[in-house]
């Protein structure tokens, strides 16, 4: 077996990359203003099904910027899942705004809606559901209960490109969505993010805000209090060829899926399951190991390490970190998932041949630390 390092995620750069970037650089458009800006804006709305998206430097600047648009503030309320990325909780903060924690389906892994309305109070003003390694969140059902309760729905799509919740992709099924372009992400910019709605109005203070402010009929007039949160043509000259090999870029993600399925059927590990409803986009297909191995996870991932794969544990939940911390708090099925889950290598150059490489070195890992448990338990939080 080949002992080629395989890391669990890398950007594909083979399309016209170069040639755009090349070409920002010939002509001096290196800046925020430049023709790629608004060509991957334009593309990247048509991507996803949305009527406006404005362009940010990163995916937790849009979903501040999203916040922002809403009027979300001191005193509101904001309900996402605890099972997420950091960013989610964060941008929440920034508004002066608290998180309140949701726990996740085990099938989906995303919120669970039947443990929404428990959660909402007076000062609720918003949902973020969050389509956890690209499998869309249940919208019909988070919709539902929006309406209801004259809730505003964020989308945290960062993760979730091209994913699909019956038949239509997500970002703006909601009222206002964020992606974020990362280096590990779907597509890449390096850095970067975009607000996605069919509102005009909120995107005009989107795009006000990551601005200054200022007010767009009157050069250096400021309306409110805004920021810098703009994307370079350099960053959308990258995406906009990114966005051109997008489609391949999902099929060899969904055949990747196909091949980890099949390489580790029969043995113990399960996975993320995908509803017969959704569309997944693998951002990271996330195994999970049994319960008894929780505390070898981290050996077995230093193991397969040792072995030339990369790979990375699941998210904590939010409400075990310092900053979010709650002693009180009971979510079994999120802490579940991240006390087992494994993220395995998934990315456009992982092979078929890869994949089997992975599995059977997964595999022998779980049956070296089973056959000496002792020396392999970590400390569990
Ligand atoms: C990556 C990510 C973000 C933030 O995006 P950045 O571009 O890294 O700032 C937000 N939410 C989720 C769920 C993410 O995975």
């Amino acid at each position: 077996m080949s002992n080629r390092f395989i890391p669990v995620a890398a950007p594909e750069l083979s399309g016209n990359e170069r040639k755009y970037v090349l070409d920002c650089l010939d002509t001096n458009w290196i800046s925020s203003a430049g023709k790629y800006v608004e060509a991957f804006e334009t593309s990247f709305a048509e991507f996803c099904g949305a009527k406006y998206a404005t362009a940010c430097c990163n995916g937790t600047v849009s979903l501040h910027l999203a916040l922002l648009a809403l009027g979300i503030g001191p005193g509101d309320e904001v309900i996402m899942p605890t099972l997420t990325f950091v960013a989610t909780a964060n941008t929440v903060k920034y508004c002066g705004a608290e998180p309140v924690f949701v726990d996740s389906e085990p099938d989906t892994w995303n919120l669970d809606p039947a443990k929404i309305e428990e959660k909402i109070t007076s000062r609720t003003r918003a949902i973020i559901p969050v389509h956890l390694y690209g499998h869309p969140a249940d919208m019909d059902a988070v919709m539902a209960i929006a309406q209801r309760h004259d809730l505003f729905v964020v989308e945290d799509a960062a993760e979730a490109h091209g994913a699909e919740f019956k038949g239509k992709r997500v970002g703006a099924l909601g009222d206002i969505g964020i992606f974020s372009f990362y280096g590990n992400k779907v597509i890449t910019t390096g850095e970067g993010g975009m607000v996605v709605t069919n509102n005009p109005s909120l995107i005009e203070k989107a795009r006000q805000l990551k601005a200054q402010g200022q007010d767009p009929k009157r050069r250096y007039w400021f309306t409110t209090i805004g920021y810098n949160y703009r994307m370079t043509n350099l960053m959308a000259a990258l995406g906009l060829a990114q966005l051109e090999q997008v489609d391949a870029h999902l099929e060899h993600r969904l055949k990747i899926a196909r091949w980890y399925r099949e390489a580790l059927k029969g043995s113990d590990i399960t996975w993320q399951v995908e509803k017969d409803w959704a569309h997944h986009s693998y951002w990271m297909f996330t195994a999970l190991l049994e319960d008894d191995l929780a505390e070898h996870r981290d050996a077995i991932i230093t193991n397969m390490a040792e072995s030339g794969i990369e790979t990375r544990p699941a998210f904590y939940p939010m409400h075990m970190m310092p900053p979010y911390f709650d002693e009180n708090a009971n979510y079994p099925v999120a802490e579940k998932i991240s006390r087992t889950g494994i993220s395995l290598p998934t990315w456009s150059g992982v092979s078929e041949a890869d994949v089997q490489r992975i599995a059977e070195t997964l595999l022998q890992s779980i049956e070296k630390v089973r056959a000496n448990p002792a020396a392999h338990a970590t400390a569990q939080l």
